[in-house]
């Protein structure tokens, strides 16, 4: 496990042309099994769930989540135990994602859709919470309070490393946008890539989770414009535009999340979106367990994509 997170400079001819400097926040380089920014958002919660004497955390996700397979692992080191509430069927369990969370002592339950739905609802929580009176309850993705604070501290450990002007950043729940957000007070511009169609909830959720009724901050933006057909979906054409910059820039991004933002990334460059002499930071939030879920479903036909992970 490793803070300050490197950063390291990205090169490209189309950067050069627009006359903007890009440097990369490797936070997928901070522990090899728990993904960046899931890191980021766990490590409070693990303190919240040792603080309270709590002997597990319980949690929710999809199949192949980043942040099952993450807290898996964060608790297992650090003497918890953990649940996972799974929308998807038993036999998920064998995928590349929940196995190995198994194998690190989730307890994996496995709800149907229309269960899964009830994830945020009160009812169902404290259903949850009477099933395990003596584990935290964190929400899907990670987000929540503690998770800010820890997100938050990409932006001081960024205060040390290098002077920028705009840091950009992929957008599940919103979570690790809105850490960003919170610590960085108005200093510099924030731009949010949201991997979701249609999901214009995604500014209220910001607000609600930084508590900016009045509209205070207002450094930031989250573009809708980029999802490349929605979560999880991309074309071959994306496949082989990624797979072509991984290997120009020297950097994996998986196509879910740090793929999308760069993808989004580099049209927005096109576009002319940033000034010249613009200082840009992308935030590389990890994620490339997700890969080997990809390849075993087929949705990354291996032909298209030069490399296997193996952990
Ligand atoms: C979960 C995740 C995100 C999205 O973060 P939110 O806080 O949910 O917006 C981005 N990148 C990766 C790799 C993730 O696993």
């Amino acid at each position: 496990m490793s803070t300050p997170s490197p950063i390291t400079p990205l090169h490209h001819p189309l950067f050069e042309q627009a006359n903007i400097s890009v440097c990369i926040k490797r936070d997928d380089q901070i522990h090899p099994i728990i993904s960046g920014n899931k890191w980021r958002k766990l490590k409070g919660n693990v303190e919240l769930a040792l603080q309270q004497g709590k002997k597990g955390i319980v949690s929710f996700g999809g199949a192949y989540s980043n942040h099952i397979h993450a807290l898996s692992y964060a608790c297992k080191i650090n003497g918890l135990s953990s649940v996972g509430i799974i929308r998807g069927e038993q036999h998920f369990q064998e995928n590349a994602t929940l196995s190995q969370a198994k194998s690190w002592g989730m307890n994996l339950q496995f709800v149907d859709r229309a269960t899964y739905k009830l994830r945020h609802d009160e009812a169902f929580l404290i259903q949850v919470r009477d099933n395990y009176p003596d584990h935290l309850i964190v929400p899907e993705g990670g987000t929540n309070d503690a998770a800010l604070t820890g997100v938050g501290e990409v932006m001081d450990e960024l205060e040390t490393q290098l002077e920028f002007d705009t840091i950009i950043t992929p957008v599940g729940s919103a979570g690790t946008i809105a850490g960003l957000i919170k610590s960085d007070k108005n200093k510099h511009n924030i731009v949010g890539i949201s991997v979701l169609k249609g999901a214009q909830y995604l500014e209220d959720e910001v607000k609600k989770l930084i508590q900016d009724d009045t509209n205070q901050t207002t450094n930031w933006e989250i573009l809708h414009d980029f999802h490349l057909g929605g979560y999880a979906k991309f074309s071959t054409r994306d496949i082989q535009h990624l797979a072509q910059l991984n290997k120009q820039l020297g950097v994996m991004f998986e196509p879910i999340y740090s793929g999308k933002m760069l993808l989004a990334f580099i049209s927005l460059v096109e576009q002319g979106y940033f000034s010249s002499g613009e200082r840009v930071v992308l935030l590389h939030t990890g994620g490339l367990q997700g890969i080997n879920g990809m390849l075993e479903r087929n949705i990354l036909p291996s032909s298209q994509w030069p490399w296997q992970l193996v952990q």
